[in-house]
């Protein structure tokens, strides 16, 4: 099975970074073909079926001349509408070479509603034959899989049993009112794109069901240098499913977390002969027995300097992130707050509690 990535582009210099990409896939062992294509040769054969798994389209194609003079008339947006009539199963990156591309919010915006992702041309050079081919292989994927249905797609996040009914409720209303199993590719159209986007912008990037290395630390009592010498214990806790290739972080399941505590001290406690009854309800006072942590290597609130912060919290005014108590944060009015999703805290100055 070879994925097809279709670069579009109006800068014919480009041509060889398509043939990089595709030569270091070679290397790496990946059957991929990266096919380059200027924007108005694939214009005339956008109607025609041919299959793709992933475009990669500059997103200023009116700017290069090509091999007769002439430079494209239409923009990359408007591009990106003719490919998303033709291909409506098949993702869209776009990426420029420009430095501006990279910082414009207006752009964010625009390209959040038009394509799957915004890459740096500079970060297609050097990883594209992994995260590319990776994300392209995931999403062909949902495609081979949305008729056999709901259910079906859940599983390819690999979830834990008890958190599949939870995730299915949660997914987006148009997926779950569309009839796909037996039902004709017209209908379910973009679909496929719909639950790709749903797990790598609510799911994959919002804490609550999967956690990231320090929100998975805080959440069983442990400091980050603490959780990361015991990250072997939580091997089975760690996010794999579709798209775990290309994350730029790891992703641990929180109940598999709690489990894996919870196993770990009823174990201790036989060891221990101990009441099981007398074990702590609280999961982070679990870990603390179970993994005999030290005084120093249990996690502590950026404001109180207590022990077993709750959550994470940010500064006023910054994404950095630290682990801080209920009672030493604030709610977030600003953010929008998710059934079965952490709030994002905003810590307290020190004091102020
Ligand atoms: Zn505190």
């Amino acid at each position: 099975m070879t994925i097809i990535i279709c670069w579009i582009d109006d800068e014919d210099a480009h041509k060889l970074d398509a043939e990089n990409l595709e030569g270091k896939m070679r290397q790496s062992d990946k059957k991929g073909k990266v096919l380059f294509y200027r924007p108005e040769a694939f214009k005339n054969i956008a109607e025609s079926g041919k299959k793709i798994d992933l475009f990669l389209v500059d997103y200023y194609l009116n700017r290069s001349s090509g091999m007769n003079g002439q430079k494209y008339q239409g923009k990359g947006i408007s591009f990106i509408g003719l490919l998303k009539e033709n291909y409506p199963d098949t993702p869209i990156y776009a990426f420029s070479a420009f430095p501006k591309f990279e910082t414009s919010t207006n752009l964010t915006y625009i390209l959040k509603k038009e394509a799957e992702a915004r890459v740096d041309f500079a970060e297609i050079q050097l990883s594209g034959h992994d995260f590319l081919y990776y994300d392209a292989f995931d999403y062909r994927t949902i495609r081979k899989t949305i008729r056999k249905g709901i259910v079906k797609l859940i599983d390819l996040l690999k979830p834990p049993a008890i958190e599949k009914e939870k995730i299915e409720g949660l997914l987006p209303h148009i997926l779950k009112t569309t009839k796909f199993m037996g039902v004709k590719t017209e209908n379910i159209a973009g679909r496929s794109l719909d639950y790709a986007s749903w797990v790598r912008n609510v799911l994959l990037a919002k804490p609550g069901f999967l956690y990231n290395k320090p929100y998975s630390a805080t959440a069983v009592g442990m400091s980050s240098k603490a959780f990361q010498e015991r990250l072997t214990e939580f091997d089975s806790a760690l996010y794999n499913g579709i798209f775990s290739k290309s994350l730029r972080e790891e992703l641990w399941w929180k109940t598999i977390l709690f489990e894996t505590v919870n196993k770990k001290a009823k174990e201790r406690a036989e060891k221990d002969e101990l009441a099981k009854d007398s074990l702590s309800s609280d999961v982070r006072r679990l870990a603390e027995y179970a993994f005999e942590l030290a005084e120093n290597e249990i996690s502590m609130c950026v404001v109180c300097n207590g022990k077993f912060p709750d959550t994470m919290g940010t500064e006023p005014g910054s994404d950095e992130m630290a682990p801080v108590h209920y009672r030493c944060s604030d709610e977030n009015h600003e953010a929008t707050k998710a059934l079965f999703f952490d709030d994002l805290r905003i810590i307290k100055t020190k004091g102020e509690k």
